[in-house]
């Protein structure tokens, strides 16, 4: 019978061993963790998102703040917004609602961030602190499925890993921190040719593609460990990357769609947001 990998409990977990108590030394020396979220525009996926980082905020006992912009904001200030929070020394994590307008530039945002405040670990110096195996903010989504993996007390260390998937956001960095703990990393895309063939030999799949239920059990090695990060509605029914009916059969764990990678993502951005709020107040 497959484990269900529950984000949600680990994300609890988390929130009451690790996130709590170091709220609770903060706020004993006057320091609130603060979080803001920069939204542009009336996407209706970012406003959920953004509810639920909310809601977790609020849980942690750390305080989160929405700046909204606009669909036709200029560019600039977006810009002036995140130089004011930057300097600001009460507020301590800054990160911008993607998608943004065609208009405004993701790469000039993201690059005018302060790297000891982006909490969502996607400015280049945080991604080459990653890279060189520096300590830095990790992005919020390869963190938390690092974490799905350890609640499975999975030792990556001579381990394949095979990852679909190659954006900035989640395959890149995700296939950096399992080789960090000494796998040996597969990674698939577009081009990748025979799929199946990559999967035959992995003992943990981390699947970040966007295409509702592409991997299917047949392609799933047995007794391998599934990490599903993709998330869709279809029909009204949220479903994965992976065919969690097939898949189940095949695994020895697999996180569930929804209730898996997404509450870590948020998790892990609440405790980056923690961990900015420690460093900046240790500098002050
Ligand atoms: P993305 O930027 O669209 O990247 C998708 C990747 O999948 C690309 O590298 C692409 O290859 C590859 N791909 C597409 N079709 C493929 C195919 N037929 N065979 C093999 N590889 C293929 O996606 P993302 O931002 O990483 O997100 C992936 C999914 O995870 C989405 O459903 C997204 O909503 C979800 N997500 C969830 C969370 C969460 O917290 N739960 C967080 C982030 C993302 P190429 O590079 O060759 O184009």
């Amino acid at each position: 019978m497959a484990k269900i990998i529950s984000g949600k409990d680990v994300a609890e977990k988390i929130l009451t061993t690790n996130i709590k108590p170091k709220v609770d030394d903060l706020k004993l020396k006057g320091v609130i963790p603060t979080l803001v979220v920069i939204l542009v525009g009336d996407v209706q996926a970012s406003a959920s998102y953004v509810r639920q980082k909310e809601k977790f905020a609020a849980k942690a006992g750390i305080k989160s703040e929405v700046r909204k912009f606009s669909e036709t904001v200029p560019e600039q200030e977006v810009l002036d917004e995140i130089i004011k929070i930057n300097k600001d020394s009460d507020l301590h994590g800054i990160i911008v609602q993607l998608p943004l307008p065609d208009h405004i530039s993701v790469t000039k945002i993201l690059n005018s961030i302060d790297p000891s405040k982006d909490v969502d670990g996607f400015t280049p110096t945080n991604v080459g602190k990653l890279f060189l195996g520096e300590e830095t903010l990790v992005s919020c989504t390869p963190k938390g499925i690092m974490l799905l993996l350890e609640s499975v007390n999975t030792d990556l260390k001579g381990k394949n890993v095979t990852v679909i998937g190659r954006s900035n956001i989640v395959g890149k960095p995700v296939s950096i921190l399992c080789q960090q703990k000494h796998a040996t990393v597969t990674m698939c895309h577009s081009r990748t040719k025979d799929l199946t063939a990559k999967l035959s030999d992995a003992d943990v799949i981390i699947v970040a593609v966007g295409v509702p239920k592409f991997i299917h059990g047949d392609q799933i090695p047995m007794g391998s460990i599934v990490i599903d990060v993709g998330i869709h509605n279809v029909d009204g029914k949220l479903c994965g990357d992976v065919d969690f009916e097939s898949a189940q059969n095949k695994v020895s764990a697999i996180t569930p769609v929804p209730g898996g990678v997404g509450p870590m993502t948020v998790c892990a951005l609440i405790e980056n947001t923690v961990i900015a709020a420690e460093r900046l107040s240790n500098k002050n």
